[in-house]
């Protein structure tokens, strides 16, 4: 498509009732690039995804997705369009095992990745294929939800903050599994508030404040101005 871009919203603006929370959002990835939401709780990363799923459902502006505009889509349409969104609360079955857990997401298109072949790209679960999601440490239940995405066949991740809560050792895994799936050629949308994490995958950085992009910037420009980052993210 014209621009060379797989994905672009244009003036995305989203409302919870009467309270808006995006003001006109605009950004956009090209094809296997990763590039992070980053700003402060409450800035409205979260909303942006789910706007982008049509989860939030009273949004306005466009969507683009593969040239077509999905703002008046519902989620399943979204879904099947080939964007996956993996929520920050994971949503894994905690009474059902690994394998379960890997062997139920829905094929929607050509792509997916069977719950075997997951197992051998996630040795970690492979580790534990037969254990309840309940005794899954968080660094193992993040990596399943992770993995179970991929088995729809979406080449489309949305993320949010995959690293929350994690060990600096465990973040460094999610990290090598998301550069894996770079370099398989997946386009991916990371919600972050860890910098380091996030300038270590991506390489670009969508600045999020009150519902509005502040700045955009590659990786090299972030590290020349973490001050001003910094100043955004309010640490
Ligand atoms: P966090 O990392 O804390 O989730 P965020 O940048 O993802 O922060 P959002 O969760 O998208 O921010 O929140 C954006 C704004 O929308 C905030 O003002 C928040 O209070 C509001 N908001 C979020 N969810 C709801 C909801 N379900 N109902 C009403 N307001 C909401």
């Amino acid at each position: 498509h014209a621009t060379g871009k797989v994905f672009a919203v244009d003036d995305l603006k989203a409302w919870y009732g009467e309270s808006q929370a995006l003001h006109g959002m605009n950004f956009d990835l090209g094809e296997g690039e990763l590039v992070t939401l980053i700003g402060r709780n409450g800035a409205g990363k979260t909303t942006t995804l789910r706007s982008i799923m049509g989860i939030v459902k009273n949004r306005t502006g466009s969507i683009r997705f593969n040239g077509e505009d999905l703002i008046n889509k519902r989620t399943f349409q979204i879904a099947r369009a080939g964007i996956a969104y993996c929520p920050e609360e994971r949503d894994i079955f905690s009474a059902l095992t690994v394998s379960e857990n890997l062997s139920l997401p829905p094929v929607l298109r050509p792509g997916g990745i069977s719950d075997k072949d997951l197992l051998a790209q996630f040795p970690n679960l492979e580790r534990r294929k037969g254990s309840m999601g309940t005794k899954l440490s968080g660094g193992e239940q993040q990596m399943l939800a992770i993995a179970r995405i991929l088995r729809t066949g979406s080449r489309f991740l949305l993320l949010d903050e995959p690293s929350e809560g994690l060990a600096p050792v465990v973040v460094k895994e999610i990290g090598q599994q998301l550069l894996k799936l770079k370099a398989l050629g997946y386009t991916i949308l990371l919600v972050e508030q860890n910098l380091r994490f996030a300038k270590s995958v991506a390489d670009r950085h969508v600045l999020v404040e009150n519902g509005r992009v502040v700045d955009v910037m590659t990786t090299d420009a972030l590290e020349a101005d973490m001050a001003r980052v910094k100043s955004y993210l309010g640490v």
